[in-house]
């Protein structure tokens, strides 16, 4: 997704009270504002100021052209002075988009010796943003507030962060997920309402015979495969026997086969994420492992077993992550270090980014005993130390519900030459034991979209803006808060009502 292509709306509210002088004032403080903030070259998307809004006609069409315009992804508001908010009223009531309320003022300190009534009655943010604030909180709608003086780092990091998560949820609005296969057999946590999440998060999710895939594959020729091979040749370190000559390297062949294939499927039926399933790969020579990374490195959201919530969040979460530096992949609970704090290694069958690799990727050729199938390619990697945040959405009947864990990855005590796959290891925060049982409490997945780049906030906005349940399991959660926030929840959600979009 080019952000490059992308705006967001500068609104600022006033009144006619004051007069000619005001009004001048305002809309040049206003310039000036959006000015410096696209001159920080902090923010990802260019910021568009739509000019001042004196009544109720100016704002509902100020949000009536946001709604409808492809390059807008969301409206900050800023109330320069007194801007009676009845006049929002109707404006908000209509508008469909992601609202951050940037609640700061033009000058940065209290002109002391020079203040008087005048000045006064200008700058008044401080009063005119709390009547703004009041509405958008009477009507019950979603906004993200942000406190400071426009040119404070922290101010437009927060902006930026929204702006990403903004983009982000554009790109989820009829967002088209292709599933091959339907969800493995009798698997609970990783189903759900289709129906209910398209009307929550905005995207489809759309079901195709992998037969379909196979007709694509025939089609793929053997010049096609031998560029796309000398592609793996230059990015990996091919394992002996994957190398050419070597007793493998025709299941690389194979694999390199599949990616074409798949890859032009997503290409043709515009999608932008998909689920394999192991079960479900009749004509097919292995499960596209090797393909679904690359497909994911290059942005693709992808959940194995037919996990269509996880393939929407990684592509989500990709989408947020553009740019930034460092990686973010779907990754899966797999098996427990119960030393000192606590760690989990995390791994797939196959299917890891390579973006979170820490050096460059081995491609390698191993049976895979599940599935039925002849060996699948893959990449194999470990992932470097850092913090990130894993995250996962469930369907708990009458909701969805968010989960973040914040997690430190770690490096492995020793090295794992006989593990086949990429991985990663990490302590959920505050440590397995809390962290795990909190995880477990909420209902969460075994599958996680991961992001060393993102933070809660990024996760926060995006659950605001989608109007669902987050709870966030980091160094501040002990158990029985946890368990009281989960059963909070439980409450304001039943009185709530899930029957709002
Ligand atoms: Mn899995």
């Amino acid at each position: 997704m080019d952000f490059k292509n992308l705006e967001v709306w500068f609104v600022t509210g006033a009144q006619l009270l004051y007069g000619g002088d005001a009004i001048i004032a305002v809309d040049a403080h206003s310039n000036a504002i959006v000015e410096a903030l696209n001159k920080s070259g902090q923010l990802p998307i260019k910021v568009v100021y739509k000019g001042t809004v004196n009544s109720a006609p100016e704002i509902s069409a100020a949000f009536n052209d946001a709604n409808v315009d492809d390059k807008c992804v969301g409206v900050i508001t800023w109330m320069h002075t007194f801007s009676p908010a009845k006049m929002w009223i109707a404006g908000l009531k209509n508008y469909k988009k992601p609202l951050l309320h940037l609640h700061t003022q033009y000058n940065k300190e209290i002109p002391w010796s020079e203040i008087d009534m005048d000045f006064m009655n200008l700058n008044q943010s401080a009063h005119g943003d709390r009547e703004f604030g009041h509405i958008v909180s009477r009507m019950r709608k979603n906004r993200k507030v942000v406190v400071g003086h426009y040119e404070d780092d922290s101010v437009q990091g927060h902006i930026a962060v929204w702006m990403r998560v903004a983009a982000a949820w554009a790109d989820a609005q009829g967002m088209r997920i292709i599933r091959f296969g339907d969800n493995m057999n009798n698997v609970a946590v990783t189903d759900g309402d289709k129906v209910e999440a398209e009307l929550r998060f905005g995207y489809h999710v759309d079901y195709y015979p992998v037969g379909d895939l196979v007709a694509e594959q025939d089609k793929v020729s053997e010049a096609d495969v031998d560029s796309l091979v000398a592609v793996y040749e230059k990015e990996y370190d091919l394992a002996p026997n994957a190398k050419k000559g070597g007793a493998q390297h025709q299941q690389v062949r194979e694999a390199a086969r599949e990616e074409i294939a798949l890859r032009r499927f997503l290409e043709q039926k515009d999608a932008k994420a998909f689920t394999t399933n192991f079960d479900a790969l009749h004509g097919l020579n292995q499960l596209p492992g090797l393909a679904s990374q690359r497909l994911m490195a290059d942005g693709y959201g992808f959940g194995a077993e037919g996990d269509w919530k996880t393939a929407a969040l990684v592509r989500t979460m990709k989408v947020m992550a553009q740019g930034l530096n460092g990686g973010t992949s779907f990754l899966e609970d797999y098996t427990y270090h119960f030393k000192g704090k606590g760690s989990i290694l995390q791994a797939h069958m196959l299917e890891i980014c390579p973006t979170i690799a820490a050096h460059k990727p081995k491609l390698e050729v191993h049976p895979l005993g599940i599935g039925g199938k002849a060996d699948p390619a893959r990449l194999v990697f470990t992932s470097p130390a850092g913090t990130g945040v894993a995250a996962t959405v469930v369907d708990m009947g009458n909701r969805f519900r968010m989960i973040v864990n914040k997690v430190d990855v770690i490096e492995p005590e020793a090295a794992l030459p006989k593990l086949p796959v990429a991985s990663a290891l990490w302590v959920p925060q505050p440590n397995l034991e809390v962290g795990a049982a909190a995880w477990i409490y909420a209902g969460g997945t075994h599958h996680t979209s991961f992001s060393y780049v993102l933070t809660e906030e990024y996760m926060e906005d995006y659950a605001e803006i989608a109007g669902v349940e987050m709870v966030t399991i980091d160094n501040s959660t002990t158990i029985s808060n946890f368990k009281k926030e989960l059963r909070f929840n439980e409450m304001y959600y039943m009185l709530k009502g899930s029957l709002e979009y």
